[in-house]
């Protein structure tokens, strides 16, 4: 399986923007030499149309561009929505479901991910699922469980899209909700430790996915990050937002072990 460098564009970036971003990994040499690691952008909605016409999406395309969420309905009168169809009909790939800061701001629970993620895979639409504990629960020991409660909503999720004859592509993203944004990156011994149970979990459910982590990643400490073992690749907030800091990511991931 490849190695994944996903960029969260969250609420940033005109079209001008999302243009000088594109044309400056596009003339350079990092993106087209990678073999390794497939290159995620994950703009706002507003710019998913923009930005697939931008990437293209013939032979030598190397960017691809996700959405930050997607709905659990095809249709109907959810306003402020975006349906997995509309993604497709725009060239959009996949999408992220649970993000933390959907799950904080937005009412998203684990059931309505496990809703969100079974639709879209089920209509070929990849997922990145997003899990994490918060500072609390880390702090009260409950780290495992959470995150135990969160894959089994991705299993769920998997599984029902399998069932109806689907095969997409979907993955997990590791993101320590006190990490995301905080500058507080999670030290290497609990990025391992987290991921050796996510992989457990999915491996007793008879599943294989990545796992990205996420959590202030940046060049300076994604050397370290990505040699642990499963980790896939990373989901990246701030770091993503210049093309040189996205390069930089990507030159490391696309050499590591
Ligand atoms: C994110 O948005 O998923 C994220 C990890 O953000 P940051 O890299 O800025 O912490």
């Amino acid at each position: 399986m490849k190695k994944i460098l996903a960029g969260n564009w969250k609420l940033h970036k005109t079209r001008d923007d999302v243009k000088s971003f594109v044309q400056t990994c596009q003339a350079s040499s990092i993106l087209n030499q990678v073999t390794r690691t497939r290159t995620i952008l994950i703009p706002s909605p507003v710019l998913l149309e923009h930005a697939t016409k931008l990437v293209g999406s013939g032979a030598g395309t190397h960017l691809e561009i996700f959405s930050q969420n997607s709905s659990a309905e095809k249709s109907g009168a959810w306003t402020g929505e975006t349906s997995p169809v509309q993604l497709l009909d725009i060239g959009v790939k996949g999408t992220l479901v649970g993000h933390s800061e959907r799950r904080q701001h937005f009412g998203d629970t684990d059931a309505s991910c496990e809703k969100r993620a079974s639709l879209a895979l089920s209509l070929g639409v990849e997922v990145i699922y997003c899990i994490g504990e918060s500072l609390a629960q880390r702090e009260a020991g409950q780290t495992q469980s959470v995150l135990k409660t969160q894959v089994q909503a991705y299993i769920r999720a998997v599984k029902a899209a399998k069932a109806t004859g689907a095969s997409t592509e979907s993955m997990l993203a590791y993101e320590p909700v006190w990490a995301i944004g905080t500058g507080k990156v999670a030290g290497p011994e609990q990025v391992a430790e987290a991921h050796a149970w996510i992989h457990e979990d999915l491996l007793g459910a008879g599943l294989v996915s990545s796992i990205l982590y996420g959590g202030s990643v940046k060049p300076s400490n994604f050397k370290e990050l990505s040699s642990i073992p499963h980790v896939a690749g990373a989901l990246v907030g701030g770091a993503s937002l210049e093309a040189k800091d996205y390069l930089d990511l990507l030159e490391i991931l696309d050499s590591a072990p």
